[in-house]
């Protein structure tokens, strides 16, 4: 990454007194981390239920820390975005992402890629033309790439938000709205998104064979997704009752550990070669 890139890695902040020092030494590190090659992405198959095909991944970024380990999103996800460095992340995210599925269509694997975006990424305008740079340099279309921002990132400035989406829309990006059912939105404001995907959040999906409350919510958003003409998508699946539950239901696409875990670049490849050989 070009050093004339590089965002500033502001350590302090007026709310630094909620971190502990781990976690303030943490903040200060990411930067130098995504240069020194300390971030990796891993992959996570979606399946489409139809179909019965693996039809694209989502990656997912961790940190393999010298000392501490390795290191996952939910414990510097949240200092990057207060930081404002998140979007150094995304970037990056956008381009080895890009990159590595651009690398599988020439092996034949046809997979669509999706990356998660931030809050703090849907008030930077800049976005759009830095994911058209990114898309041109992998030579892949903009279909091929799906973005991926949670239901209360998008409440948080709803009309901000339709706008950049809007962008990112009018130049052929797949958009999906996350964690679905945790974020209040209405259906007004769902209604004004330029999505094409909807995700149902993990936390209903889960104990969804016991749970008839949980069955009862995901039923409904599934019907009401696909009356917006959304595709449904189920996370956290995590048993073949679950799945041949959601079939019934209509829901379009599977994600879970009972299809497979989030995996490295190689270890999705041998994934899929015994996949299909099976
Ligand atoms: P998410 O986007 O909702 O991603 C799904 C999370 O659920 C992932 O956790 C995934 O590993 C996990 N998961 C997948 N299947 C199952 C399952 O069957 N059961 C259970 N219990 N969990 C499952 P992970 O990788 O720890 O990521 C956590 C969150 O961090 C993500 O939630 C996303 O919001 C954020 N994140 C991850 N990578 C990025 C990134 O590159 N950029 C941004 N902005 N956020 C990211
Ligand atoms: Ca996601
Ligand atoms: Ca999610
Ligand atoms: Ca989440």
């Amino acid at each position: 990454v070009a050093k004339e890139k590089r965002l500033p890695c502001a350590l302090y902040s007026h709310q630094q007194n909620r971190y502990s020092l781990l976690r303030l030494s943490l903040m200060s590190e990411l930067c130098g981390a995504i240069e020194r090659g300390e971030l990796v992405l891993h992959y996570q198959p979606k399946l489409d239920l139809k179909l019965q095909r693996i039809t694209g991944v989502e990656c997912l970024v961790r940190w393999q820390h010298p000392v501490h380990g390795l290191i996952f999103p939910d414990d510097f996800i949240p200092l990057a975005e207060q930081t404002g460095n998140i979007r150094y992340l995304t970037l990056w995210a956008i381009r080895t992402a890009l990159a590595q599925c651009a690398r599988w269509r020439q092996q034949g694997m046809e997979l669509m890629m999706a990356v998660n975006i931030s809050s703090v990424d849907l008030q930077d305008p800049a976005l759009i033309g830095n994911v058209a740079d990114a898309l041109a340099a992998s030579g892949l279309t903009a279909d091929s790439l799906w973005l991926e921002v949670t239901e209360s990132a998008v409440m948080h400035d709803i009309d901000k938000a339709v706008e950049l989406l809007g962008g990112l829309r009018q130049r052929g990006v797949r958009l999906a709205i996350d964690d679905y059912g945790t974020g209040y939105s209405s259906m007004a404001q769902l209604k004004r998104l330029p999505v094409q995907e909807m995700k149902i959040d993990k936390s209903f999906v889960m104990d969804l064979t016991h749970n008839e409350d949980d069955a009862i919510i995901v039923r409904s958003t599934i019907e009401l997704g696909h009356n917006m003409g959304l595709s449904l998508v189920a996370e956290g699946v995590e048993s073949e009752e679950i799945i041949q539950l959601l079939s019934r239901y209509g829901c379009d696409i599977a994600q879970g550990y009972w299809i497979a875990r989030p995996m490295a670049a190689e270890a999705f490849e041998h994934w899929w070669r015994q996949r299909m050989s099976e």
